[in-house]
């Protein structure tokens, strides 16, 4: 197979630990026989300062025609004082996913069992670890829904966000978490707010006749979202797969991450709708965390995460399975021989960001 790559480091730590992952992806693919081509592209504040945009043309031909995006993360100091529209994230992320339809979000929350003192929750509430997946819908809810403020009559200041969601939006996404869920435990866990919202009553109809004819193997529970965010921080093994919209997922990601220690162990994909030459998704891959500003320069960064991001993208984007477990692994090996960087290390000796990019790659 000949992968096309768009590489897009961004800003601050992510051409530091792209520069890690980029030879993991080479390695890996050399091993088994497969070529690679890649191009790096500037994105983010290194779009501005390049060529007065977040989001270059350039750049966006160069991830059409590619089969996946790698990307690093974007923003940092130097272009906080920009108007809202044209911060670096916002006006790069958020058009990336709107051209590419990225409507699945898929965070994997594992937290390895050489890393359970990195987590907040108690050792003796995750002995085995912690290890499930986030699916969250991306591109629907109250994020894109119709917004508006308007002046009231009496003087007082009205503001509205919509929550739409369609059927078949929600069918999409319940495939791509039963497709999750079969490579897993088979196990998913649906998040709602179905005793109050209408949305919420259509998706858990909706879930549950889709899994109920098309995936009789998957076992279905659902959650109310206040008790979910509970239930993630008494007993995140219970969680194999967790299906849910937008706000809900954005939220609930994020506590997941902070369960599973350092945002420099968690790695996402974004998938669309659009089909790659390989006949797979077309998607988007990064670290779940942002630009580590203050880090930054010092070779700190934990490139784990950029790393697993590219196992991400071989299974998603190309159905490279036992090459995505091959750098899985390589990652855990090198934890479990004792090699981590500053932000796992738990005061203890500490590597750097190159350095654990060789412990990696010779462990591959
Ligand atoms: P952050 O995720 O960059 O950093 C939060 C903390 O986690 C910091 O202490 C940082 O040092 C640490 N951290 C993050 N990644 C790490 C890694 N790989 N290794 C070791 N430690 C790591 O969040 P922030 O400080 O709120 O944001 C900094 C900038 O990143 C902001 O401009 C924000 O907008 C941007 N951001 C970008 C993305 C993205 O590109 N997808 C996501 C989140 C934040």
């Amino acid at each position: 197979m000949h992968l096309k790559i768009a590489i897009l480091p961004g800003d601050y730590i992510g051409p530091e630990v792209m520069a890690v992952a980029v030879p993991v992806l080479e390695a890996v693919l050399k091993r088994s026989g497969h070529t690679v081509e890649h191009s790096t592209h500037p994105v983010g504040g290194a779009g501005i300062d390049l060529h007065g945009k977040a989001l270059p043309d350039s750049t966006l031909e160069a991830c059409r025609q590619a089969d996946a995006i790698l990307f690093g993360s974007v923003g940092g100091p130097k272009w906080e004082k920009l108007p809202p529209q044209e911060q670096p994230e916002r006006a790069s992320l958020l058009p990336l996913r709107k051209h590419f339809r990225l409507y699945a979000n898929v965070r994997p929350g594992l937290l390895l069992k050489n890393l359970i003192d990195t987590s907040p929750i108690r050792p003796e509430r995750i002995p085995q670890g912690v290890d499930m997946v986030c699916i969250r819908e991306l591109t629907g809810g109250l994020y894109f829904g119709a917004k508006s403020t308007k002046p009231c009559e009496n003087g007082d200041i009205e503001a509205i966000d919509t929550m739409v969601y369609r059927k078949s939006e929600i069918e999409r996404i319940t495939d791509v978490a039963i497709a999750t869920a079969r490579g897993r435990r088979k196990h998913i866990t649906l998040v709602d707010k179905a005793n109050v919202l209408e949305t919420s009553v259509l998706w858990r109809k909706v879930v549950s006749e889709r899994i109920k004819t098309t995936a009789p193997d998957i076992t279905l529970a659902t959650m109310y979202i206040d008790n979910a965010a509970m239930q993630l921080v008494l007993r995140p093994a219970q969680f194999d797969v967790v299906l849910t919209e937008n706000m809900f997922g954005d939220i609930l990601s994020d506590e997941m991450a902070v369960i599973c220690g350092s945002l420099g162990m968690m790695a996402s994909a974004s998938l669309g709708m659009d089909i790659n030459r390989h006949g797979k998704g077309y998607g988007l891959y990064e670290p779940s965390g942002g630009t580590a500003p203050d880090i930054a320069g010092q070779d700190k960064a934990n490139p784990c995460a950029q790393v697993l991001s590219v196992a991400l993208m071989l299974r998603h984007s190309f159905g490279l399975e036992s090459e995505a477990k091959a750098i899985e692994n390589a990652v855990e090996k090198t934890i479990a021989d004792g090699v981590r960087t500053a932000d796992i290390a738990g005061g203890g000796k500490a590597v750097g960001t190159q350095a654990m990019g060789q412990a990696i790659l010779a462990r591959l």
